[in-house]
């Protein structure tokens, strides 16, 4: 053995900035000594201007970046692949560790740029017209990797450097996975969106998609101002159940009166939900499915987005015809509901709505993972 010095390489475990909170990081500078109103500098250095390297926010002392360059670090997941379509939208395949991806996509439409932002890797709720869903659930996303997805993306047009980061107007948490099971690191990261300090969205601009877990909706609204909407997708218990199962643990009038009760704790009380209605050809395009959901709807401030099913290879659904969707339209609108019918985006490059999974990913550990949730699909779900 060599008698020179013993080499030993530790580890350093840096704390990721990345994704707490205004209160969270000012308790982690006091827990290092420093004053908390440093994190309203770091918060614009990170969520204004992109940055993230300590030595590069120039407002803090010297010693101060040193001891954050030692003690912590600024991490985003890392893109593995980007791709755009020919009408604009562009979706990343986003690492998060351990092989697992996830999808973002953004859509330009005119002045506007939402970006649909996932927050599970999958998703265990098995929603039948969804490719997530057939990939099983693997794991929560960090508030980190929820919040990084937006860096990411104004990074990736440059748009820190053009000023304000505004090319992300709006936020919808609709992404790969249910929202709702992964609550805490939601909420956060979602408080992050509409901070002044973080990208400072408007609670109009920040939504949140849910399939329906009442418990979390009504926790949800203690909490949070976000937007809310919910995938409905059905008129009636019987035909939800087969697409959205979690139905059959909390059905439509329980999740309706959830949704109400969410709106009841909104300070702004012109506030609706968007229900969201996936057609599908000969499953729930009907008039009469269109003639039962206005009468389902009739007591909850909302309005509907009709999206036509997008398809995908694990499915043998059908997009209706222009006609059917028309005619589903129309009634819905002669009943006196904003109503309007979503155009698929991005659809040559598998961003359309229900089509993310995470198509990188080494399909055996997912089907495998698929077959074991198709096991476990009458147990209850996994509530935080
Ligand atoms: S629609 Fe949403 S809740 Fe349902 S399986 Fe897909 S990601 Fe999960």
């Amino acid at each position: 053995m060599d008698n020179g010095a013993i080499i030993e390489e530790v580890a350093v475990q840096r704390t990721n900035l990345l994704g707490m909170t205004r209160p969270k990081l000012e308790a982690f500078l006091s827990s290092i000594g420093e004053k908390p109103f440093r994190a309203q500098q770091i918060l614009k250095w990170i969520y204004h201007a992109g940055i993230d390297d300590f030595d590069e926010m120039t407002n803090l002392g010297k010693s101060l970046r040193a001891k954050l360059s030692d003690m912590a670090e600024i991490r985003p997941p890392n893109v593995v692949r980007q791709l755009d379509s020919k009408d604009g939208t562009r979706k990343w395949a986003v690492e998060v560790g351990g092989n697992n991806l996830v999808e973002t996509v953004f859509i330009p439409d005119g002045q506007r740029g939402t970006l649909c932002v996932s927050s599970q890797v999958g998703c265990s709720l098995d929603c039948s017209f969804c490719a997530t869903g057939k990939q099983g659930f693997m794991r929560d996303l960090t508030a980190a990797e929820i919040i990084g997805q937006v860096w990411l993306a104004i990074k990736s047009f440059d748009a820190f450097k053009q000023g304000s980061g505004r090319i992300v107007t709006n936020v919808v948490m609709m992404g790969m996975g249910e929202p709702l099971l992964n609550f805490d690191n939601v909420v956060d990261a979602t408080a992050l969106m509409m901070d002044d300090f973080g990208y400072g969205l408007s609670k109009r601009r920040v939504t949140l998609s849910t399939s329906g877990v009442v418990p979390m909706l009504d926790k949800l609204g203690d909490v949070s101002q976000v937007s809310l909407a919910v995938s409905l997708h059905a008129p009636n218990d019987a035909l939800r159940n087969q697409l959205v199962p979690i139905n059959r643990r909390y059905p439509i009038a329980e999740l309706l009166a959830a949704c109400q009760r969410y709106l009841d704790k909104q300070a702004d009380t012109h506030r609706v939900i968007t229900i969201e209605y996936t057609l599908i050809a000969g499953v729930n395009d009907s008039q009469d499915n269109a003639r039962e959901l206005a009468v389902v709807l009739k007591n909850l401030p909302c309005k509907i987005n009709l999206i036509p099913f997008n398809p995908f290879s694990l499915s043998d659904y059908k997009r209706p015809s222009n006609n059917a969707i028309n005619r589903f339209w129309q009634v819905l609108t002669e009943a006196g509901y904003v109503t309007t019918v979503r155009t698929p985006r991005g659809d040559d490059i598998d961003a359309a709505c229900g089509q993310l999974a995470g198509e990188f990913q080494d399909r055996t550990r997912r089907s495998e993972r698929h077959r074991r949730r198709a096991e476990t699909i009458a147990q209850p779900v996994r509530l935080v």
